[in-house]
C-alpha cells in the first residue's frame, strides 16, 4: 500500500487525483488531503477517503473540521500546509496547488525524501535553481513530472541518456483565442477566456493557457525538471492535444507520449512509475476516429507568454521568480475584473523590467522577490 498526500484535494488535479485513488484502492491510501476555501468538498472528500490528516485555509474552519472529527489530526494555512508535506507515513507527496504559495510544502516534501508528483509547476518555476540545488543534498527525494507536457517528455525520455536529446518539443493547445490578432484581444472578457476548448482545468491554469504564459511557464518547468538548454526546448502549437509533447533525439528519431488529454493519465503514471497500469478510469485512445494532427509555430506577436518566458529564463537566478509572480497577480487583477486581457503581458514585462537580478542562495531570496514583485504589480495596477 502506497501511502499519498494530497495538496489542494479540492482543485481540479486534486479531484482528478482522488478518482485514480479510488479506482485503485488496493493500492493507494489517502493519508492526507488539503484544501483552502471549500469547506463542503473538502468535508465530502474526508467522508469518503478517510485521511488521517486534513489541512485548510482558515484557523476557524479548522476548529470546526476538528469538533465535526475529533480522531483526525487537522492542520491549517501556510505553517500547515508545510508539516502536510513533511509526514513521515506518507510515500508519495501530489502538490496540486495552484501559486508559488506551494513551493515551502514542496521543500518540506523533498528534505523528507519523498516522491513528489509535481503538478504545481509555479513552484518550479519560481524557485526551480533552488530546487534542484536541494535535491543534491536529499538524493532520494524524486521529482517525477504531472503536468502532461513534462509527464510525455518524461515518458519519452526513459531508457535514453540527456546527452542523447536534441530537442524538446512542447506541444500547446494554442488556447481558447488560438488564430486571434491583437485588436480582437484588447476587450476580451473574463468568461471568454476561461473557455478552454480541450482541457478542463482550475481558474488560474485556463486564464495561463488563454495567454500562452502557460506554455511559457512550462518552458522554464521543462529547463529546470530536465536540465536541457533553452536552445533547445521548443513549441509548437497543436491544437488537437493528442500528441502531449515529444523528444527528438541526436539520431533524427522523435519520440512522442499521445493518448486522450486527460490528466488523470499523468498523475497516475507519477504514482505508479516506472510501472504502468491498467484502471478503469482511464480512456484509450480510438486512433480511427482521430481525422488530423496538424503543427503551427506560436503566433508570438500576439501570444507573448513563451517569449516573454525564454527571456526571464534565459536571465535565470530571480527572474523566473518574478515572471510567475507577477503574472500570478496579473491573472488574479484580470479576473477579478481589474485590468484588461493584454495588460497581462504588459504587468510581466514591465515586472521583470524592473527588476534588478539576485543570486538564489537560500529560499528567503525568492520569498522576498516573489513579496516585492506582487506588491510592485498591485501598487501599479490595482485601480479601482
Ligand atoms: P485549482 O484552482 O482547481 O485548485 C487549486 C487547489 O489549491 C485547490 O485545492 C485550492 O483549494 C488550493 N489552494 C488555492 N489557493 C491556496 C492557498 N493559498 N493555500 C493553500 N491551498 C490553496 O487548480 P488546478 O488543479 O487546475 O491546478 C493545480 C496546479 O496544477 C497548478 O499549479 C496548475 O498549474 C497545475 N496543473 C494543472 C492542470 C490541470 O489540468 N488542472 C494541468 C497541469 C498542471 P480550494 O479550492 O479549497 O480553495
Ligand atoms: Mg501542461
Amino acid at each position: 500500500m502506497k501511502n499519498i498526500t494530497i495538496l489542494g484535494s479540492t482543485g481540479s488535479i486534486g479531484t482528478s487525483a482522488l478518482k485514480v485513488i479510488e479506482a485503485k484502492k488496493e493500492e493507494f491510501n489517502v493519508l492526507g488531503i488539503s484544501g483552502y476555501s471549500n469547506f463542503e468538498l473538502l468535508k465530502e472528500q474526508i467522508e469518503k477517503f478517510n485521511p488521517k490528516y486534513i489541512c485548510i485555509g482558515d484557523e476557524n474552519k479548522a476548529k470546526e473540521l476538528e469538533s465535526i472529527y475529533p480522531e483526525k489530526i487537522i492542520y491549517f494555512g501556510d505553517e500547515g500546509l508545510k508539516t502536510m508535506g513533511a509526514l513521515d507515513e506518507a510515500d508519495i507527496v501530489l502538490t496540486a496547488i495552484s501559486g508559488a504559495v506551494g513551493i515551502e510544502a514542496t521543500v518540506e516534501a523533498i528534505k523528507k525524501e519523498k516522491r513528489i508528483a509535481l503538478a504545481n509547476k509555479e513552484t518550479m518555476v519560481a524557485a526551480g535553481e533552488y530546487i534542484n540545488k536541494l535535491l543534491k543534498d536529499y538524493p532520494k527525494a524524486e521529482i517525477i513530472p504531472v503536468d502532461s507536457e513534462h509527464s510525455a517528455l518524461f515518458q519519452s525520455m526513459q531508457g535514453s541518456s540527456k546527452d542523447e536529446v536534441k530537442t524538446l518539443i512542447i506541444t500547446a493547445s494554442g488556447g481558447t483565442f488560438r488564430g486571434k490578432k491583437l485588436e480582437e484581444l484588447k476587450d476580451v472578457t473574463v468568461e471568454q477566456a476561461l473557455k478552454h476548448p480541450n482541457w478542463s482545468m482550475g481558474r488560474k491554469i485556463t486564464i495561463d493557457s488563454s495567454t500562452l504564459v502557460n506554455k511559457g511557464l512550462e518552458v522554464i518547468e521543462a529547463h529546470m525538471l530536465f536540465n536541457i538548454d533553452y536552445d533547445n526546448i521548443e513549441v509548437l502549437v497543436h491544437p488537437q492535444s493528442i500528441i502531449h509533447s515529444m523528444v527528438e533525439f541526436e539520431d533524427s528519431s522523435i519520440i512522442a507520449q499521445i493518448g486522450v488529454p486527460d490528466m488523470k493519465l499523468p498523475i497516475q503514471y507519477a504514482f505508479t512509475y516506472p510501472k504502468r497500469e491498467a484502471s478503469s478510469e482511464l480512456e484509450r485512445l480510438n486512433l480511427r476516429k482521430l481525422k488530423e494532427l496538424t503543427f503551427d509555430e506560436v503566433d508570438s506577436e500576439v501570444f507573448k507568454g513563451v517569449d516573454l518566458a525564454f527571456k526571464a529564463g534565459r536571465t535565470g537566478k530571480t527572474m523566473p521568480c518574478v515572471f510567475n509572480s507577477a503574472n500570478e497577480v496579473a491573472v488574479e487583477l484580470f479576473l477579478k475584473g481589474k485590468i484588461k486581457f493584454l495588460e497581462i503581458y504588459e504587468i510581466i514585462e514591465k515586472a521583470m523590467q524592473q527588476h534588478e537580478v539576485k543570486e538564489i542562495d537560500s529560499l528567503e531570496v525568492i520569498k522576498d522577490v516573489d513579496k516585492e514583485t506582487r506588491k510592485w504589480v498591485y501598487s501599479n495596477y490595482a485601480r479601482d
